[in-house]
């Protein structure tokens, strides 16, 4: 978005437009503010989500005090020009309670597909935990070898399952495949984003 497309945009008599911020890569709904054109154009110098704060009646970029910064991956408007779209990366809870979103209520602000990047972040948080307690801390520390045979028996089971036509059992193994497969990639430091971007790649 250049200045000539940001003066473009429909701007309400208040020079305010609604900004609604989602996760990039979960989807997830993280917030929402209000931005004017000059909040739009220190977004895109800085990369750092900025709005204009109606309470504190000046420019306001998420994050300034607290660090919890939204890092801008990309920005749209909308079909009649009244509301903006933000992509964005999260430095740490996007709410300032705390909270991962400002829609608190989990049930409501979770796409389905959104679980695997969660499941992702639970991953990567039982590295180095206790194995006693973790099934997932016991995997790392066992190495990559035992984690890639898991993969190549639960990959099996969930052949053997399809080939004996048993849909149950097939979701059964294929939630298993997905699980290692997570910790396989973690153990390598690559995360589901990587692979996405390799089938988009073959998608173009
Ligand atoms: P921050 O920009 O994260 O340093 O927070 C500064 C202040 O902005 C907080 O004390 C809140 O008053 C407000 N604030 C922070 N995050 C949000 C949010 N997601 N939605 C609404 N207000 C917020
Ligand atoms: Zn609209
Ligand atoms: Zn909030
Ligand atoms: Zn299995």
């Amino acid at each position: 978005m250049n200045e000539q497309q940001i003066s473009q945009l429909s701007w309400s008599e208040n020079q305010l437009l609604p900004a609604i911020v989602q996760h990039a890569i979960s989807g997830k709904v993280l917030m929402q503010g209000y931005m004017n054109p000059q909040a739009l154009e220190h977004t895109l110098q800085s990369g750092l989500v900025t709005f204009f704060s109606r309470s504190k009646q000046r420019l306001w970029t998420k994050g300034e005090s607290s660090g919890n910064t939204l890092q801008l991956v990309s920005i749209a408007s909308d079909c009649d020009s009244d509301s903006i779209l933000v992509l964005a990366q999260p430095e740490g809870p996007t709410c300032h309670v705390g909270t991962e979103t400002c829609w608190h209520d989990n049930k409501a602000n979770s796409p389905q597909l959104s679980f695997l990047y969660d499941l992702e972040q639970v991953i990567k948080s039982r590295e180095g935990a206790d194995p006693v307690s973790s099934y997932t801390a016991s995997l790392f520390a066992k190495g990559v070898k035992r984690i890639a045979q898991k993969v190549g028996e639960e990959g099996v089971e969930s052949a053997l399952a399809a080939m004996a036509g048993d849909r149950e059992e097939l979701a059964n193994e294929a939630a298993d495949l997905i699980f290692h497969l997570l910790v396989l990639l973690r153990s390598q430091k690559l995360e589901l984003n990587d692979v996405i971007q390799v089938l988009q790649q073959r998608h173009k």
